[in-house]
């Protein structure tokens, strides 16, 4: 019986009606890639790299970061592996880099717009991913695009690096946790391999509400029908470019997020690994058709608890 668990683990999540939706792991460090695979999840949607750069008093050196990325892709066996660059400032404090202190720090110079001010810290990093994508598939992604001129910036240098590497081109994509990123993304998507929806920004974006403040963020619900039809329109955009969408915020590892990001055409979920079984079983135990008629009504719907109220009639209705 537990052999045939951990069989069905590593099986992909495949609907009733046979639509397929990857469950991927958000990670944070090298020990976490094998306890992924072991979880079953069928690599790793997010990694974030600014955590190899906190609680220490310098940032890590190429060879540093080039070991850690080769210990991910080397336990992952094959899985893919998508190493956001460093998504700094905002809520992740790094005291070792003296950066100006921000009146509003989440509309301050954080993610990629950080990496343009310190591109000495943004060139090492990728020459460090460039060298451990020869052992295996590495997908790079931007976090906190917001405009197309900055992906196309970091399309550059990204460039640049990779020829002083002398590796082949690797998959590049951009998180879409800004409202004008969503407004753009017909222009962003034609130039990237995938977007992965970040639904905690986003949703502190859209919302404006900060997502850490006390009184504020417990009501910042990225269920609410303003943020997905950010969703909608962001899967619009990509299908129109022949592009793929995951999801790597809280609410993809939410059930009722799960079932409401499907069904608006989000195929790929990367979610915390303890996460990762249920959202397999419960995307099992689904029709995509039913997910689509509950995506479809949530858009309409007025607020995040009328559409939370939609997800539990179906999955009552589904025992
Ligand atoms: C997000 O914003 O949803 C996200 C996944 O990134 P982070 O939580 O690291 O900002
Ligand atoms: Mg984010």
């Amino acid at each position: 019986r537990r052999e045939e668990e951990k069989l069905e683990r590593y099986q992909p999540a495949i609907t009733l009606d046979g639509r397929r939706v990857e469950v991927a792991a958000n990670i944070s460090g090298a020990d976490d890639a094998a306890k992924a695979v072991e979880a079953g999840g069928e690599g790793v949607g997010l990694m974030r790299t600014e955590f190899l750069f906190l609680k220490r008093d310098e940032p890590p050196g190429e060879e540093e970061q080039f070991q850690a990325y080769r210990t991910m892709v080397r336990e992952l066996n094959g899985l893919p592996l998508i190493l956001r660059t460093l998504d700094i400032g905002g809520d992740k404090h790094v005291p070792y880099l003296s950066l100006p202190a921000e009146a509003n720090p989440f509309l301050g110079v954080r993610g990629i717009r950080l990496c343009f001010e310190r591109e000495d810290l943004f060139r090492t990093q990728l020459r460090a991913i460039l060298r451990a994508s020869k052992e295996g598939p590495i997908r790079i992604m931007y976090p906190m695009v917001a405009m197309p001129e900055e992906l196309a910036k970091a399309r550059a240098i990204t460039e640049s690096v990779r020829r002083e590497v002398g590796v082949a081109p690797v998959e590049t994509g951009i998180m879409i946790e800004v409202p004008s990123a969503v407004m753009m993304a017909e222009q962003l998507a034609r130039d990237v391999s995938f977007f992965s929806i970040g639904t905690n920004d986003l949703t502190q974006y859209v919302l404006a509400m900060d997502r850490q403040h006390p009184v504020l963020a417990p009501k910042a619900d990225g269920l609410h029908p303003a943020v997905l039809r950010m969703v909608d329109l962001t899967v619009k955009a990509a299908r129109k470019a022949g592009i793929w969408v995951g999801a790597c915020g809280g609410i993809a590892g939410d059930p009722s997020g799960a079932v409401v990001l499907s069904g608006l055409g989000v195929t790929e979920l990367s979610v915390a690994i303890p996460s990762i079984p249920a959202v397999k079983a419960l995307l099992r135990g689904l029709s995509m058709a039913d997910a689509e008629d509950v995506a479809r009504a949530a858009l309409e719907c007025g607020n995040a608890g009328e559409v939370r109220g939609l997800v539990r009639g179906l999955l009552a209705r589904k025992g």
